[in-house]
This record gives C-alpha cells, sequence and structure tokens, in this order.
C-alpha cells in the first residue's frame, strides 16, 4: 500500500515545510506541531505507508533514516545530550500520516514510558 500524503506535496515542493536536512533519498523537515522543542521529522523520499510495508528490498531507506538522524543531532548540537527517535505504525501506534516517518525529539528530558498504562495487559 503506497498512496500519496501531505508528505509527497512537501516533498515536490508544492507545499511549505521548514526543511532542516536533505540528501538523494531522505527529507526531514520540522513537525507543524512540535511536541519537543526540536521536534523534525525524517522520511524517505519514495514513499513507504507503514512499518508494516518495510521489506528486504526498501529497507536500506529505512536505514538512512538514521543515518540521517545522527547527522541532524550532531548538526545542532544535541548528539551527546541525547533524543528521541520514534515511529507509530497504524492506528493503535498513533500514525496518522501514511508515510513512514521518524519522530526526532530533542531539547528535553524525555520520560519513559511514553504512555499511561491504564490496564496492565500483555498479548
Ligand atoms: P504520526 O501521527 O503519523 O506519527 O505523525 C504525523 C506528524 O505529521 C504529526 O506530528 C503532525 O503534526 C505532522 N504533520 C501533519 N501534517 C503536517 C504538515 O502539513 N506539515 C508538517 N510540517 N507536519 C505535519
Amino acid at each position: 500500500m503506497s498512496q500519496e500524503t501531505i508528505f509527497t506535496k512537501i516533498i515536490n515542493r508544492e507545499i511549505p515545510a521548514s526543511i532542516v536536512y536533505e540528501d538523494d533519498d531522505t527529507l526531514a523537515f520540522r513537525d507543524i506541531n512540535p511536541q519537543a522543542p526540536f521536534h523534525v521529522l525524517i522520511i524517505p523520499k519514495k514513499a513507504i505507508a507503514t512499518i508494516n510495508d518495510i521489506n528486504e528490498d526498501n529497507a536500506h531507506l529505512v536505514g538512512n533514516l538514521y543515518v540521517a538522524a545522527a547527522k541532524i543531532a550532531k548538526q545542532n548540537n544535541f548528539a551527546d545530550d541525547g533524543y528521541r527517535v520514534v515511529m507509530n505504525c497504524n492506528e493503535h501506534g498513533g500514525q496518522t500520516v501514511y508515510h513512514i516517518h521518524l519522530h526526532m525529539l530533542a531539547g528535553k528530558e524525555m520520560g519513559w514510558p511514553p504512555y499511561q498504562d491504564t490496564k496492565k495487559e500483555t498479548i
């Protein structure tokens, strides 16, 4: 499953975004609704809808997202302090845009776990 999302429009410069990093395969731009002092979305230029669509053929594009994350952390001087990267999948994961993206959050100390448990159940 792969279809156009708002991120395709950002890649194609059809809508504006505050771009912080770009290379041949990867784009990173500031989240429109930041949840930390520094919050960017790191995306592959080739659309992959969800984590469930990652496979041996496109896995290198996902690896490149982490390479970009490491570069962005160094460029913005928070590599040593630390940061969080998160990728949400589907409804329970909180995914709203179906073009995979790493959320990169930095500039404050993060809490863990990232959600409040209502029931202690395992599956
Ligand atoms: P998800 O919920 O899918 O994990 O994350 C989607 C993210 O995309 C959200 O954090 C949301 O704020 C961000 N977002 C949605 N639309 C836009 C947009 O048009 N521009 C930018 N820069 N971020 C967006």
